[in-house]
């Protein structure tokens, strides 16, 4: 069959042959975009560049200058691709990625003892443990197709009477892809004095997000993702903070960078984002970030969506017509990334996962892709049944085959995997 290419040409490393089980070989297809993404052919040209210029940042001499302003232009163009400008009073704060991020700012905000936060059962677990240790957490429910409850966000926030500071919620999941209405949650969080935070881990690569609403009381005030899903490489994570809102916490990380003065019993910060980059930061990372991001904008987040949208709409007509096939989350709900959780009738997601792999080299994840709550839910297991899975074998068992979509991939793509699925379901030779 001829590969219609699409946009291949644009990455680097995804077409180097897999061994399969029977001994052939094949170029891999990769459904574990939720996971990490490949990098730009112009992220590695990029990095390539600059791996013989670089100097400490915010030092002297003519390589750091150089580092510098590199560094800080990258900041500005993280905030022109969220539609910010400098007079919007947000700052840029590099992380190593998306767990730091969240991390960092549940260390910052909940430095009062009792600081209230909504939550909810949709969460990957980076948003959710940081916010358990440092604050009382409430959660808002999903329904039995794996939506939020968006009325228990209204519901929860009336009934603590101003007493939640923070509501914060996954821009979409990573196990059903739904794709949450950020900005009406944002005029709801400001009605009654909070504010949102939302983990744009999933969303950042595949749909496009301004940070400001069309009305004030619907911007985001925080918003984190990684780099490493947006097609660069790991090791830089983003937090973009309305700064008013974080520079007079105590920082989450401390040391040389973030300090105005140091005396033998005191120690005066730095305003943020200094003062959350302690240590010498990952300059080729932040460089090959602001690369992936030049390479986004290049394409068009609306082309992405385009094509990524006709991608999941195959995939999901496809895994509907297999009979063995249950799917979770509400296969016609439209406002969803590629991102498809599935089960085989009578067969453990590992095993899936392992025969895709082995059979016709497609790379998908199974398990409970750090969100057991939420994946729980979706499969109507209770705690107490997970506590007794624990005690017998160590670890809860139950979960998913999770395949997840990416620019670089095809509709040719997606016709094998089907197929593949098929096979395994005992539908074809
Ligand atoms: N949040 C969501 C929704 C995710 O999907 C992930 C990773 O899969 C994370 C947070 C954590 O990202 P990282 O591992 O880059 O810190």
């Amino acid at each position: 069959m001829q590969r219609a290419e699409g946009y291949k040409e644009l990455f680097q490393g995804i077409d180097v042959p897999v061994k399969l089980a029977d001994g052939s070989f094949k170029v891999p297809i990769n459904f574990d975009n939720g996971a990490t993404t490949p990098p730009f052919k112009y992220v590695c040209e990029t990095i390539e560049e600059k791996i013989g210029m670089y100097g400490a940042v915010h030092r002297a001499g003519q390589k750091s200058i150089y580092s510098t302003e590199s560094y800080e232009e990258s900041k500005q163009k993280v905030l022109n691709f969220f539609g910010l400008k400098p007079e919007d009073g947000y700052c840029v704060i590099y992380t190593k990625n998306t767990t730091e991020g969240l991390n960092l700012l549940a260390h910052e905000l909940c430095q009062k003892e009792g600081t209230k936060v909504l939550s909810t059962r949709m969460e990957h677990h980076a948003n959710d443990l940081p916010w358990r240790k440092m604050a009382k957490v409430f959660y808002i429910e999903v329904d039995e197709n794996g939506l939020l409850r968006l009325d228990e966000l209204e519901e929860k926030l009336k009934n603590a009477a101003g007493s939640i500071q923070y509501v914060t919620l996954t821009g979409a999941s990573n196990v059903t892809g739904y794709i949450n209405p950020i900005h009406a949650v944002a005029q709801i969080v400001h009605q009654y004095g909070a504010k949102l935070i939302v983990d744009a881990a999933q969303l950042v690569a595949h749909y496009p997000i301004k940070i400001k609403g069309t009305r004030a009381d619907e911007n985001i005030d925080f918003l984190v993702f990684s780099a490493h899903k947006i097609y660069a490489p790991f090791g830089v994570g983003v937090v973009i903070a309305k700064k008013e809102y974080i520079n007079e916490s105590w920082p989450y990380v401390q040391g040389g960078g973030a300090v105005a003065a140091v005396f033998d019993d005191d120690v005066y910060f730095k305003d943020s984002p200094d003062k959350e980059e302690a240590g010498t930061p990952n300059y080729l990372g932040v460089i090959a970030l602001s690369a992936a991001l030049d390479m986004m904008t290049s394409v068009g987040m609306n082309q992405i969506v385009r094509h990524e949208q006709k991608l999941k709409n195959r995939m999901l007509a496809g895994l509907r017509g297999i009979p063995k096939v249950t799917l979770y989350g509400d296969p016609l709900y439209k406002a969803r990334l590629g991102v498809i959780s599935f089960n085989i009738e009578g067969m453990h997601h590992s095993l899936v996962n392992q025969l895709l792999a082995e059979r016709g080299g497609i790379a998908v994840r199974n398990g409970c892709f750090c969100a057991q709550p939420y994946v729980a839910r979706l499969l109507g297991v209770s705690d107490r049944e997970r506590y007794e899975m624990m005690q017998q074998s160590q670890r809860p068992e139950p979960g998913m085959v999770r395949a997840s979509l990416g620019l670089y991939n095809t509709e040719d793509e997606i016709d094998d995997f089907l197929e593949m699925i098929q096979e395994i379901c005992g539908l074809k030779d």
